[in-house]
């Protein structure tokens, strides 16, 4: 019979009924089990996140190959597909030849069995991909990936790739993790005795970005609309389901959008990676909702079926104070709200997701457009069930001299912020923009409760390695 050059994948095969004719396919076995003159081999190549049986004549293999052929193992297998007899998938593969990649010692292998905790899991991150629920997680994420370029694009926006490195500690968002080529143990110091900066990579203190949001608005003043996708980081010690140190962030900015094209665009762009979730990855999240979480599709669908309630910050404060509701943090009007209350507002109060709008000023970035009450500031934050805040965005503030005086009273170095003041000074104009966590959407679009189970290689406080 003649053997099949071309590998094929496995997501063609199990939805194919091409019975009878041959294939190669390629992977890593899952399980194996059988008795003496038929062994039923598990194989899962990635693609997809079924497994495809391979069915094997014992007498026709030789006996250490087969022997060898163990959970964890890489190997190609040539063979016919036929419908299966059994129970679970409806076609498998007849093997004529098995060739062996890689064995995989089942005394060492720590993939044995299957439902190992998440806990366990993220000790062996290297591994974790081989699983079903990790092979469905990191699929559903590229698919998200995909789709957050696919919507830009389709509306117009630009990609623009905003800096990892930056020299501004304006950004606002968080505590930075400082970059740096000087020697830590004897920096060079200048002669009041302070770390000479001068000598150091880039002649000054540099940082890892927590935002690409301040070049973005370089961008829409120039392209109209553009988002970043990208890295960035954070050095807060917040040990939360919720917060990564290294995360991914979406960030749209688009010129001649005012807070409710922002809220407009917020709400849409979110609608339709749902629903491209819902279409293309049904499989994965089918997977996840039988394993993890039971709601998972109706929780989708229900946010894709309904407006987002917009309020202001000052009327879900008074729904908080209203409700009764005990909370570890108590509220009050000027507070920056804790995932408790937001959770609260979508999750009791509206059962719906929330876009807050004008927050106090004082709890918010410099950049924010100022509201005439002189108490409150152009944000919105978009607040998702399970989740709290899924992004946070502004109206930016257009005004050359509002936005210096309130450069002046938080006191920030107004000599670092030259070239973003100088986007008011030339040709400004009315324009907004947003952050979404790519990390939290996973959360949400998947149904994990932890934020290190949707990236592959989390970075918390304290962890770093695998
Ligand atoms: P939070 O209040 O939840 O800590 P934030 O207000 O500090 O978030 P922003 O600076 O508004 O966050 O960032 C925009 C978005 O980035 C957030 O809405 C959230 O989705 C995401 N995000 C922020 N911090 C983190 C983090 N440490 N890990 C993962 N995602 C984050
Ligand atoms: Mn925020």
């Amino acid at each position: 019979m003649e053997q099949p050059q071309i590998r094929t994948k496995i997501s063609e095969l199990v939805y194919s009924d091409a019975f009878g004719q041959n294939f190669l396919v390629k992977g890593w076995v899952r399980t194996k089990r059988g008795n003496k003159h038929v062994a039923f081999i598990a194989l899962n190549d990635g693609s997809c996140i079924h497994n495809l049986q391979v069915v094997a004549d014992v007498a026709a293999f030789d006996e250490e190959l087969l022997r060898n052929v163990t959970t964890g193992a890489c190997v190609a297998v040539c063979g016919k597909l036929v419908p299966s007899q059994g129970q679970g998938q409806s076609v498998e593969l007849q093997a004529t030849s098995i060739y062996l990649y890689g064995k995989a010692d089942p005394d060492v292998y720590p993939l044995q069995k299957k439902g190992h905790s998440l806990e366990f899991l993220r000790e062996i991150a290297h591994l974790r991909p081989r699983t079903q629920t990790f092979g469905a997680i990191l699929r559903i994420r590229h698919a998200m990936a995909f789709a957050i370029h696919k919507y830009f694009n389709d509306h117009g926006f630009f990609y623009l790739h905003t800096p990892i490195i930056t020299a501004s500690d304006c950004e606002g968002a968080g505590a930075m993790f400082q970059v740096t080529t000087l020697n830590l143990s004897e920096p060079p110091r200048t002669e009041s005795g302070e770390v000479d900066y001068a000598q150091d990579f880039f002649g000054k203190p540099a940082n890892l970005t927590v935002s690409g949001q301040l070049e973005g608005e370089l961008g829409a003043m120039a392209l109209g609309a553009i988002y970043t996708f990208g890295p960035t980081f954070r050095a807060e010690n917040s040990n939360t389901p919720r917060h990564l140190s290294e995360f991914w962030m979406i960030e749209p900015e688009m010129a001649f959008y005012e807070i409710q094209d922002n809220m407009d665009l917020a709400e849409d762009f979110l609608k339709f990676l749902i629903a491209y979730a819902l279409e293309h990855c049904a499989d994965d999240l089918a997977f996840l909702e039988k394993m993890y979480d039971a709601e998972l599709t109706d929780r989708l669908r229900f946010v894709l079926d309904n407006r987002f309630v917009r309020l202001s910050y000052t009327e879900g404060v008074e729904i908080l104070l209203r409700s009764g509701a005990k909370f570890e943090f108590p509220v009050s009007w000027g507070m920056d709200l804790q995932s408790e209350h937001e959770r609260y507002l979508v999750e009791q109060h509206f059962r719906c997701p929330v876009i807050l709008t004008d927050y106090p000023k004082e709890i918010k970035a410099f950049y924010m457009k100022q509201n005439t009450d002189g108490k409150t500031v152009r944000a919105m934050d978009v607040l998702f069930p399970k989740i709290g805040e899924i992004i946070g965005g502004s109206q930016r503030e257009e005004d050359l001299e509002v936005l210096q005086r309130r450069v002046e009273e938080l006191d920030l170095p107004q000599k670092d912020l030259w070239w973003y003041l100088d986007t008011r000074r030339f040709g400004s104009a009315p324009h907004s923009g947003f952050g979404l966590g790519f990390e939290r959407l996973l959360l949400f679009v998947t149904g994990m409760v932890n934020i290190r189970d949707v990236i592959p290689f989390p970075r918390t406080p304290k962890n770093a390695d695998f």
